[in-house]
């Protein structure tokens, strides 16, 4: 059963998104297919002018027609229009019970009347007060900038999930199995079978599934899979909360008889975790619990108004059958001749099943998944296969998250072994040595139906490019396995391409690299025994992340788990979700300090003032902790953090060279984080800690400059503080201010005066010289080093940069057959191998974040406040080197692009500004009066405001519009 439900979810995606995306309507995010369909009709539509405004892509708590608790969910949509500077001037929303009475003067929920605004997102609902289950249907019209009306948008819904914790009846139920699967290295138990007959009298109406498990479920109702999530219900501080997913299962049931089925695995709560296991800890696994259990409630809605809801409690039957292993590191083991027939059908006969076991009776906080749910978002065929002795190395060419859907045939009891790797050796074999301890192993046990098989694990998850496969009776061709890419479903949100084809790959392998480690939470690597949601690689990828994803659903799930996971001392951790006895209750600066970045980001990307009051006391604490580090000093001195494990923080974790001092760069930290404090407490018009924490920046960056820097402007640091550097992370390099690091961030993080700023630029400028046009930064340099040569000036020295092919640079990882983005600059080198496989990972995302400029300075998209409602298009394009950019990114006010080529001494751009938002365009030019847009001069062009002409620089204020710019360059 097992191998056809999964030749099912996989073969629906390859042949059939669409319809199965109205399947599981309920669960909802619209996925990249679709999204790239709407934009099919969307530019086809595009060859009749719209001089109106159209209200589309109408979401509620960031995502399409989702199932939420919250009493005042978000409503938004974006507008369209091909008309020059339009703009929204009021909108009316209507909500109601039903489609039918959607109407004005019918609208039973809301009506919100006519409000003159502009807003088209954070607005939230104000209607009556919402119950469990109820079904809101809403639309919008707006009013554009003549004040005509647009048309009623089409309808959406949202639905509420279950409100009040006593309306949970379920009793979370399971299979103690921990006997069973005892090894000498891994216990892994078998996976427990959950099922439930019941007779459902009467004409179902509508029917909803609400489910969840501390640890990791599928469920299954007559033969059928429910939704098309994988790794539900996610990872998080299962002690503070769980989330459940809602179905709509109305289709699946029948009147009569019907079966509820399930199948569990030990996933985060129960399983193994991180490099637990390698380090030798008390505890290796089940961190949060030994048993995976599962919640359930089915509530049927009958035609004649009654309903009846069905719980999971121990009247459930429990078994196991063929998976025999289960475990997220470790890989699962399939025994098809233990399946059990239609177990999950009515017909099948469980007197032989055990009763289920009631697992926990904690009260647990169960609420609704804000987040993004894991899903096959794409698959790979195999680009060749090779035998090596006894198996067979299938190469996927291109390193990822998934797993595979193997095909094959043969005798009962056959047994096939998938091994995974990143990298191969020399002589072609698999690299399996910097998986660590994650042992990520599956095996298939044949059943030997002579029609075939084919089988997709479950619940585990591997990082890799190759698939070493034993057992094949015959030589296989690549047809044999399918790589399932597995991650979080996160609307694609960015594009860009260049006429660099090094660099299209970095993007490409940038994207590759997110796409694999956003898995329910953001992960440092998927492949060894890690994929931990460490807070430095968080907060220096953030920004890039908004880039190429719409990550608000997903990052504001991560950020709840960033804030439970804070420590009693206000500090925030290594890692979120952070569980007890992990050894996790350390902190590091450039890493505790993810958790004002990353909600500041999120605020930033999407204006999202729930972030900043949600988290805003958590907040407080840990710029509190901060200020009691600091000891009334307002910075950190060398050797402040001394006392924490390891000595001193991570600090710029593998850089090259003397490293920067980690104290210097706390303050640098403290004092940004400072400035981003005194911005969100500005956004919700809390006033008082605006300036308070204003001024505080004053205050650090004065003694930053005091302690830090010297009178000409060097960075420096008292390098003697740190002795010989042991016990320090790298500390035997030796320490230094004055490095590419330091400077990078002083300009990035604000910590400069004016005077001192294009100084900067200038020292940094000189380190990059003298290192011969080569980076020495580490996770926390390689952020801010490209963002900060361009704003003093070095674009030139940015490029080069960014096109270097030797060590150290992203060229050099990519002419060594990087498909991803490595964790260290030279995890493997052609001729010398591979580094210390003891931390070598292929899939890491923190030296992406150069990401950030390539869509800022390159393409030059820049969001001057929130939202991208007002926005900066300034390109630095160089001289040479690079002759064509094309980038855009998806918005909450719609797609803003951004393209410019270079030909024959001309410069085209080409520049879409959405409805409802003005942007500054700074037009590079030699002649400003060679300039034309759309092909009409710029005094001739009533709907632009021209800026003045400075540093070669035209500027004009547009509103939104497609324009083509000419310049002479
Ligand atoms: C992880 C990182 C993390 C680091 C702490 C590593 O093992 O993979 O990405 O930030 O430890 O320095």
């Amino acid at each position: 059963m097992q191998s056809k439900i999964s030749k099912a979810v996989a073969d629906h995606l390859l042949n059939n998104p669409f319809k199965l995306d109205k399947l599981f309507l309920i669960s909802g995010h619209f996925t990249i297919i679709v999204l790239s369909l709407s934009f099919v009709l969307l530019t086809s539509s595009c060859s009749i002018f719209r001089k109106n405004i159209e209200v589309s892509r109408l979401r509620c708590e960031y995502k399409r027609n989702p199932v939420t608790d919250k009493l005042h969910p978000r409503l938004s949509w974006i507008l369209e229009s091909d008309d020059f500077g339009q703009k929204q001037t009021a909108y009316r929303i209507l909500v109601a019970s039903s489609p039918d009475k959607l109407s004005p003067g019918n609208a039973d929920l809301w009506d919100s009347q006519k409000i003159t605004s502009d807003n088209t997102y954070e607005i939230k609902y104000q209607g009556k007060p919402l119950g469990s289950g109820e079904i809101c249907y809403w639309k919008v019209k707006s009013w554009d900038k003549d004040g005509n009306s647009s048309q009623w948008s089409q309808t959406a819904r949202w639905e509420m999930g279950l409100l009040d914790k006593t309306e949970w009846k379920a009793k979370w139920i399971g299979l103690n199995l921990n006997d069973l699967g005892k090894g000498s290295i891994y216990h892994l138990p078998p996976a427990p079978y959950l099922r439930k007959r019941i007779n459902i009298e009467g004409k179902i109406r509508k029917a909803r599934l609400y489910v969840s498990a501390l640890g990791l479920y599928e469920f299954y109702i007559n033969g059928q899979r429910i939704g098309r999530d994988y790794l539900s219900p996610g990872w998080t501080d299962y002690n503070k909360r769980v989330y459940y997913q809602t179905y709509d299962v109305t289709d699946d049931l029948q009147t009569g008889g019907n079966v509820l089925g399930s199948i569990l695995s030990y996933g985060w709560y129960a399983g193994y975790i991180g490099y637990a296991l390698l380090n030798h800890l008390t505890k290796v696994k089940g961190f949060y619990g030994d048993v995976p259990a599962l919640i359930a409630q089915l509530k049927i809605e009958y035609d004649d108004g009654t309903s009846m809801t069905f719980v999971t409690d121990e009247t459930w039957k429990a078994n196991y059958g063929p998976i025999i292993e289960s475990d997220i590191l470790e890989g699962e083991t399939y025994d098809a001749r233990k399946e059990f027939r239609n177990w999950d059908m009515p017909r099948f006969n469980d007197t032989s099943w055990k009763q289920a076991e009631i697992i926990d009776t904690t009260e647990r906080n169960l609420e609704c998944s804000p987040g993004v749910p894991v899903r096959i978002t794409g698959t790979i065929k195999p680009k060749s296969v090779r035998k090596l002795n006894d198996s067979y190395i299938f190469d996927m060419g291109q390193n990822f998250a998934g797993v595979v859907k193997l095909k094959t045939k043969g005798n009962a009891g056959d047994t096939i072994v998938i091994r995974y790797g990143e990298m191969l050796y020399p002589d072609g074999s698999l690299m399996t040595k910097n998986l660590r301890m994650a042992r990520a192993t599956d095996t298939y046990i044949l059943k030997g139906d002579q029609e075939g098989e084919e089988w997709t694990p479950d619940f585990t998850y591997h990082g890799f490019r190759y698939a070493e496969v034993s057992g094949l009776k015959e030589k296989p061709d690549t047809s044999v396995i399918t790589g399932l890419v597995l991650g979080s479903n996160n609307p694609v949100a960015g594009h860009f391409e260049c006429s660099d084809s090094m660099v299209n790959k970095l993007y490409s392998n940038i994207v590759w690299t997110q796409r694999s480690n956003f898995v329910s939470i953001p992960t440092d690597c998927p492949q060894r025994d890690e994929r931990l949601g460490w807070t430095g690689d968080a907060q220096v990828y953030v920004s890039s992340a908004t880039l190429n994803m719409d990550i608000a659903a997903f990052y504001s799930k991560w950020l709840v788990d960033l804030n439970d996971s804070q420590l009693e001392n206000g500090a925030y951790p290594f890692f979120a979700p952070s569980p007890a006895g992990f050894g996790s209750n350390g902190f590091s600066p450039g890493w505790m300090e993810a958790g004002i970045i990353c909600p500041y980001q999120i605020y930033k990307s999407y204006d999202d003032i729930e972030v900043i009051n949600k988290f805003w006391p958590n907040m407080s604490k840990f710029m509190s902790f901060l200020e009691k580090r600091a000891n009334g000093k307002n910075y950190f001195p060398e050797g402040s953090f001394a006392d924490i494990s390891p000595k001193g923080g991570f600090a710029d974790w593998l850089s090259i060279g003397k490293k920067t001092s980690p104290d210097m760069l706390a303050t640098m930290y403290y004092g940004y984080c400072s400035i981003l404090m005194s911005e969100m407490a500005d956004a919700v018009g809390n006033k008082t800690d605006a300036e308070y924490y204003s001024s505080l920046y004053q205050k650090i960056r004065q003694a930053f400059l005091e302690h830090y820097a010297a009178p000409d402007g060097r960075l420096k640091c008292n390098e003697a503080a740190y002795g010989n550097g042991e016990g320090y992370v790298d500390g035997s390099r030796g320490f230094s201010g004055n490095t590419q690091t330091a400077y990078a961030n002083a300009i990035y993080m604000h910590m400069l005066p004016d005077s001192l700023i294009q100084i900067a630029g200038k020292y940094l400028n000189q380190l990059i010289e003298e290192n011969n046009g080569y980076l020495t930064t580490g996770f926390l340099g390689v952020k801010p080093l490209l963002p900060a040569l361009s704003e003093t000036g070095y674009t030139n020295t940015a490029y080069q940069l960014l096109l270097n092919t030797k060590y150290p640079s992203w060229g050099y990882e990519i002419d060594n057959g990087a498909t991803t983005i490595w964790e260290r600059w030279d995890s493997y080198t052609k001729g010398k191998g591979f580094q210390d496989a003891g931390m070598n990972s292929f899939n890491h995302y923190s030296f992406g974040s150069v990401c950030e400029w390539m869509f800022q300075f390159m393409a030059g998209i820049r969001s001057d406040g929130t939202a991208y409602k007002n926005i900066i298009i300034k390109p630095d394009i160089p001289k040479d080197k690079i002759k064509f950019v094309n980038a855009s990114i998806n918005t909450m006010n719609g797609k803003i692009e951004s393209s410019w080529k270079l030909e024959g001494g001309r410069l085209i751009m080409n520049v879409v500004i959405p409805v409802n938002t003005i942007a500054e365009i700074y037009i590079p030019s030699s002649d400003p009066g060679s300039i034309k847009i759309n092909d009409s001069e710029l005094k001739k062009l009533s709907y632009i405001k021209i800026d003045n002409f400075k540093n070669d620089l035209q500027a004009v204020k547009v509103g939104s519009g497609n324009y083509k710019i000419e310049s002479k360059f």
